[in-house]
């Protein structure tokens, strides 16, 4: 190495034309990340984030002092709001205004608002009643170790390929991973639901000792709840890309499904992430929403 480039430059690397105020508000303490430090990573992970958060309604985690102040989740658009964020009109519930982007600009929009996590809906404006993804959330609690997680990635990857659906796999930057199958709109919303939940019950059923569908929390200790209601009209579940309000400033990032052993959900940071990509040879997540296929309607009465 030894010659340096300025950040959000060069390589492709898209310019944002957003004005930052306090750009060298701390969001970030521990790692030293700023408002400027997140919208540069922004620019250098847009080409990839982009396809996956335009055109959806969004909510945001916003932190306006960092991770260390006060935190609200937002989803309805605000008096103020950078121009550069747009809105969408709820067709269910038209007075309501959600929040949307439509580019970079956009985006940085939202990171001049402090929003610290991106977490849209699984379905686009093009169609707000048939999801374009399935989201299937692995939320390990105490005591569960990473590879008992990894089995239950390939579990739910392998239920979803017996469907015919291809899926792929990104870690939260948190504490589990999310197992993701792009879908054609063709499923509606309670349909696609009542698919998510009878693979987190057969899972429950099969498996007891490992896995749970319900979130009463006593019953985790140990054991990994298959949190199928992501997939619900107007639930959420953090984007890809996004870097989460924790310390540490770590990221969601798809990952291929054999890279997932070696890694830790939180193993990727606004800091760290972009050398990553600059390196990658293939982008584990190449063509998934060429992979889209239909749900199609599942058949009753199978045994097991
Ligand atoms: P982890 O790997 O640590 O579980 P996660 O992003 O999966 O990270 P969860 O606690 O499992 O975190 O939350 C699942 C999703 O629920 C979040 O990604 C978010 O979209 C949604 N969510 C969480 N809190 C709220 C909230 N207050 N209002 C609306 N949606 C929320
Ligand atoms: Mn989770
Ligand atoms: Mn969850």
């Amino acid at each position: 190495g030894g010659i340096s480039r300025p950040p959000a430059a060069g390589r492709g690397i898209p310019r944002p034309n957003v004005t930052l105020t306090h750009p060298d508000r701390v969001y970030w303490p521990d790692a030293g990340v700023t408002k400027e430090g997140l919208a540069d990573y922004y620019a250098q992970v847009w080409r990839r984030m982009g396809p996956l958060v335009v055109n959806r309604p969004l909510a945001l985690l916003r932190c306006p002092s960092g991770i260390t102040g006060q935190r609200f989740f937002q989803k309805h658009a605000w008096k103020g709001m950078n121009r550069n964020i747009a809105t969408l009109s709820d067709p269910k519930s038209p007075g309501d205004s959600l929040i949307s982007i439509s580019d970079l600009d956009g985006l940085i929009g939202l990171v001049q608002a402090a929003a610290l996590e991106i977490h849209p809906w699984g379905s686009s404006a093009e169609d707000w009643e048939r999801p374009d993804m399935i989201v299937m959330d692995l939320d390990p609690g105490d005591g569960v170790g990473w590879g008992a997680v990894v089995e239950g990635a390939a579990e739910v990857r392998q239920r979803l390929a017996d469907a015919g659906l291809e899926s792929f796999v990104k870690i939260s930057g948190g504490k589990g991973v999310h197992v993701t199958a792009p879908l054609k709109p063709h499923a509606t919303w309670p349909e696609v639901k009542a698919f998510c939940k009878g693979i987190a019950d057969a899972m429950a059923r099969d498996t007891p000792d490992r896995y749970v569908s319900t979130i009463a929390k006593a019953r985790r200790k140990g054991k990994i709840l298959i949190d199928y209601l992501r997939n619900q009209r107007g639930a959420t579940a953090v984007a890809a890309y996004s870097s989460r309000a924790r310390p540490g400033a770590p990221v969601s990032v798809p990952v291929g499904w054999d890279e997932l052993p070696e890694l830790t959900p939180d193993h990727f940071s606004v800091a760290t992430l972009p050398a990553r990509l600059d390196a990658l040879s293939h982008d584990p997540w190449e063509g998934f929403f060429k992979s889209a296929k239909p749900l199609r309607s599942q058949k009753k009465g199978r045994k097991g």
